[in-house]
């Protein structure tokens, strides 16, 4: 693995997520090239300013690979969970759709487990099917969790072995803490789960070797208490006084830190790369297997 590092005036070295998305979208771009049909991704979008967004990030890197989203859906926030799975199921027998990806969280009133069940699981782009879910559980997934996706490849840029290492995970939600922890279980890491009732955050932290933050609270991870020499990977994205800033307090980590990941240019950019990266494996499964 090529490790892509941006040297930073402090002791921690910033992991580059814009540098690891441009690698591995060369590498896409030279699979794309060798396929006979362009892949389509229809991705379900309802109408928020953080979903609008990251909508318009996908749909750009999709077109600079020629990946199709054009019959991609913007629903709005009242949609009825019936109109929600007709858009599903809809896409399930197009033989033209290859990739589904529904943005997550999903409005109160929408049930997420029905959702996810009802996705062709070969279609399935953020991995959320039962089907996907437990062959991630037995270390066999096909298509998996694209942010949990990117975490690794910004762990795996630092050419750290992880087999052995204390890992701690802040955030057990089913798109980000529980496949993350998955994956460093399958890298042999000592995996600690942390989430909103763990007793003495700060003493998990303190003993983290690699440290993946998921939980949508501005700086709830303090600098101090960064291991020192620790990887430290912040997938929060908030919004304060109009800045996007994670869950960890960078400036101060970040002197404590042997790697970190900034917010933004972190996790984000990878993320949006791994959705392109799912959808052609989808397309690749289908074409292997033939549609439903
Ligand atoms: P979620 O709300 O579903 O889950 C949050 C998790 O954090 C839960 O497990 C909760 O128990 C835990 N948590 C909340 N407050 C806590 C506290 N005070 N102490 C310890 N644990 C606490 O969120 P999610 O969908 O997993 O997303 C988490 C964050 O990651 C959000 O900021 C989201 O915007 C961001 N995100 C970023 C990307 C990306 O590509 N960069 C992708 C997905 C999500």
């Amino acid at each position: 693995m090529t490790r892509i590092l941006a040297p930073s005036h402090a002791m921690g070295t910033i992991l580059d997520g814009k540098a690891i998305a441009e690698r591995i979208k060369e590498d896409l771009t030279r699979e794309l090239a060798s396929l006979k049909q362009r892949p389509r991704l229809t991705i379900m979008s309802f109408l928020t300013p953080a979903s609008e967004l990251y909508l318009k990030a996908q749909e750009a890197q999709a077109t600079s690979l020629g990946i199709e989203t054009s019959g991609s859906y913007c629903l709005p926030p009242d949609i009825t969970q019936e109109e929600v799975e007709r858009v599903i199921q809809r896409c399930n027998a197009d033989p033209a759709v290859h990739g589904i990806f529904v943005h997550q969280p999903l409005p109160p009133h929408i049930d997420p487990q029905r959702v996810s069940a009802l996705i062709d699981p070969r279609k399935d782009i953020e991995g959320i099917h039962p089907q996907n879910s437990a062959r991630r559980f037995f270390a066999r997934a096909r298509i998996g969790s694209c942010t949990a996706l990117a975490v690794m490849e910004l762990i795996e840029s630092t050419g750290v072995d992880l087999a052995g290492k204390e890992a701690v995970v802040i955030g057990h939600s089913e798109i980000v803490g529980r496949p993350v922890s998955m994956l460093l279980l399958d890298k042999l890491a000592t995996t600690t789960v942390c989430h909103v009732a763990t007793k003495d955050l700060k003493r998990h932290v303190n003993r983290a070797d690699v440290l993946v933050v998921a939980a949508g609270r501005p700086h709830l991870i303090k600098g101090s208490w960064i291991k020192p020499g620790a990887i430290v990977i912040d997938v929060g994205i908030n919004v304060v006084n109009g800045r996007v800033v994670g869950d960890v307090e960078f400036e101060t980590a970040k002197q404590r830190a042997a790697f970190i990941s900034p917010v933004p240019g972190g996790v984000g950019p990878v993320t949006v790369m791994m959705v392109m990266k799912n959808t052609v494996e989808a397309f690749k499964l289908q074409q292997r297997d033939g549609h439903g």
